[in-house]
């Protein structure tokens, strides 16, 4: 590991690791992340309707999923792609968190509407485009709620705990980070998933990291796979795209799975899910092993 790192982190003193904070578990509801359950987060990009709201809902809980994502403020690429259903979409969320009981994780793009997602999310997303958005960052360190940190597509892991290090420092540290995949030379898939990122944040770090595959992959067919190696680099949890029709999705359908394709990755997780137990209770240090020099 970059040898300079390890004189940086008193520039994160409240994110990073210590004797006396070794990890810090996030709680919404009755779940915990960055505990020892592993915490699955899907559902489709954005919101677009009620039916594929419900019905995606219902799927991904049938299939142990505990958090509902769906974006209804949307950062897109291009200004003529669908930007979401703002209020419309935050209501449809609290319908489909009041008929199953997941939890409701959701974006959030600009300080002015931070008290708003507030009053309809369990946890609020900052996405990879707003990453070092500080205005947002310190609107969220004051919000109430957790925050889902996803790594900047650009972004160093470093510069990934300075924007954690601005939230905590404004009075939040429910911070969720998340790998979701960085722009490299590489061509065959929307982005490289760093997968070292996982130990390394979790080395240095005492907030839980989770990993999006659908983001990283850009391929549904490569979702699973890399959800499998989350799971053993012991990562907190996913969040995966899933859609009752891809084909026909707003935004992101090529990686977004289908019910059928979520239910099979979760069963084929399972295994690996309860080596990462194992692992945990026969030698708990054997992941967290990352020497920082
Ligand atoms: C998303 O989760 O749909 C999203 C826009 O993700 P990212 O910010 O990682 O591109
Ligand atoms: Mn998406």
């Amino acid at each position: 590991m970059n040898p300079h790192w390890n004189g940086q982190f008193s520039c994160f003193n409240l994110v990073a690791k210590t004797d006396e904070k070794v990890r810090t578990v996030v709680q919404v509801g009755d779940l915990c992340i960055g505990g020892d359950q592993f915490v699955v987060m899907a559902g489709p990009c954005a919101v677009e309707s009620e039916q594929q709201l419900i019905t995606t809902a219902e799927a991904i809980a049938a299939a142990g999923a505990r958090i509902l994502r769906g974006g209804a403020f949307k950062p897109r690429s291009s200004p003529y792609s669908f930007q979401g259903l703002g209020l419309v979409g935050l209501k449809l969320l609290d319908k489909a968190r009041r008929a199953t009981g997941l939890a409701i994780v959701t974006e959030v793009m600009s300080p002015e509407d931070v008290g708003l997602i507030a009053e309809y999310a369990d946890i609020m997303q900052v996405g990879t485009r707003s990453m070092q958005n500080y205005a947002l960052l310190e609107a969220l360190g004051k919000c109430g709620r957790p925050v889902l940190l996803k790594r900047g597509m650009t972004s160093t892991l470093e510069e990934v705990l300075e924007s954690a290090q601005v939230i905590a420092m404004n009075g939040n540290s429910e911070i969720i980070l998340c790998e979701r995949g960085i722009r490299t030379f590489e061509t065959a898939t929307r982005n490289t998933l760093d997968i070292a990122a996982v130990p390394v944040l979790k080395a240095v770090s005492h907030l839980p990291v989770i990993v999006d595959p659908s983001h990283a992959a850009g391929l549904r067919s490569l979702v699973p796979v890399l959800a499998r190696a989350a799971v053993v680099v012991d990562a907190d949890g996913l969040l995966v795209e899933v859609h009752p029709c891809p084909d026909k999705a707003l935004s992101d359908g090529v990686q977004s799975l289908t019910f059928t394709d979520f239910q099979e990755m979760m069963d084929d997780l399972r295994p690996y899910i309860a080596m990462r137990s194992c692992a945990r209770g026969v030698r708990p240090h054997l992941l967290s092993r990352v020497e920082v020099t």
